[in-house]
């Protein structure tokens, strides 16, 4: 196998980190911090938070963890919010989705201070990345440009297709395409003739969740394939939307899982909240 054509999130996410690292490292005053608020014990979001703190911890942002009961009511949660607003010496303040179906997480994430919003789900900085002026970026969509933009000098006449349009990953990812000037295509589950759309992509996008969905018939020849799913398998492992081996003879570059997209989201998260503290800092002054 040719292992050049693998795209590392891990590296570019770890780089990222490091430079992250030593500009917090040369902050003497106040340090960034992050606030976590998770509802519920979901093992898998567990998960995810643990993996943030961690990341928090490597580059010296303060995190401090909400863990709230899955029985907890929408006003509580907003109050938490709305306290974690109004307190100067947090940066940023993530809820982790999904949450319990008392909360509706749209009011949730609309409650949260646009310039402390590190996931950047709020609408003000969904109509900033509509409107090409991002601010906060949705993560793993940022994670993917990042890597993208290691490998594609020009997206001007370039075909984007992306499968999966959710608010978390398809549309925004589509707006970072659409901002660098590719050509795209989004699909979702109601699109016909999937395979023969997907074959036309210079660079594909699978953010799905169908374990290993998209087959070497699907893409077109020496394309960039991004595979943005995370499937547990019954083996207890993880694959991406896209068949990894049967694919890898026929594209010029392709992300893994894991080891992909995954690592870049947390190293984007940390970001925002660096850019955050920065905004922060600015409006306390
Ligand atoms: P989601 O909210 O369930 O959205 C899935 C999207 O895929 C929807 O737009 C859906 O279409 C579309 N879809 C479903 N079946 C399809 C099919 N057969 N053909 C074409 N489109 C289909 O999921 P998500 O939150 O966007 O996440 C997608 C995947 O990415 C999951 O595996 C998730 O675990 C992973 N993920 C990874 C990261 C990371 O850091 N690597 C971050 C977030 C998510 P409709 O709109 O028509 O329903």
């Amino acid at each position: 196998m040719n292992t050049d054509k693998i795209l590392n999130g891990k590296n570019f996410s770890e780089q990222i980190l490091s430079e992250i690292k030593l500009e917090i490292d040369a902050i003497t005053t106040r340090k960034p911090s992050l606030a976590v608020v998770l509802v519920g014990e979901d093992p898998a979001s567990q998960v995810y938070v643990r993996n943030k703190k961690a990341a928090c911890t490597k580059v010296g942002i303060i995190s401090i963890e909400h863990l709230l009961s899955k029985n907890t009511t929408q006003d509580e949660l907003l109050n938490l919010v709305r306290r974690l607003n109004n307190d100067n010496t947090i940066d940023g303040i993530l809820v982790q989705l999904p949450l319990p179906p008392q909360i509706d997480s749209k009011v949730v994430i609309d409650t949260i201070l646009p310039n402390k919003d590190v996931d950047g789900f709020h609408r003000y900085n969904m109509g900033s990345l509509a409107l090409n002026d991002p601010k906060s970026c949705p993560c793993t969509p940022n994670g993917v440009m990042y890597i993208l933009d290691t490998v594609v000098s020009s997206y001007h006449g370039k075909h984007a297709v992306i499968i999966g349009s959710s608010n978390i990953v398809g549309r925004p990812m589509a707006l970072e395409l659409l901002n660098r000037g590719a050509t795209v295509t989004i699909c979702n589950s109601k699109t016909k003739n999937l395979a023969s759309i997907t074959a036309t992509a210079d660079i594909l996008v699978a953010a799905v969740g169908r374990p290993k969905m998209v087959k070497s018939n699907w893409i077109k020849q020496n394309s960039i394939i991004i595979d943005v799913g995370i499937n547990r398998q019954s083996d207890g492992t993880l694959c991406g939307d896209i068949d990894f081996n049967d694919v890898i003879d026929k594209v010029e570059y392709i992300t893994p899982v894991p080891g992909g997209v995954g690592p870049m989201t947390i190293a984007i998260l940390i970001k925002n909240t660096l850019r955050c503290y920065h905004q922060n800092q600015r409006i306390l002054k």
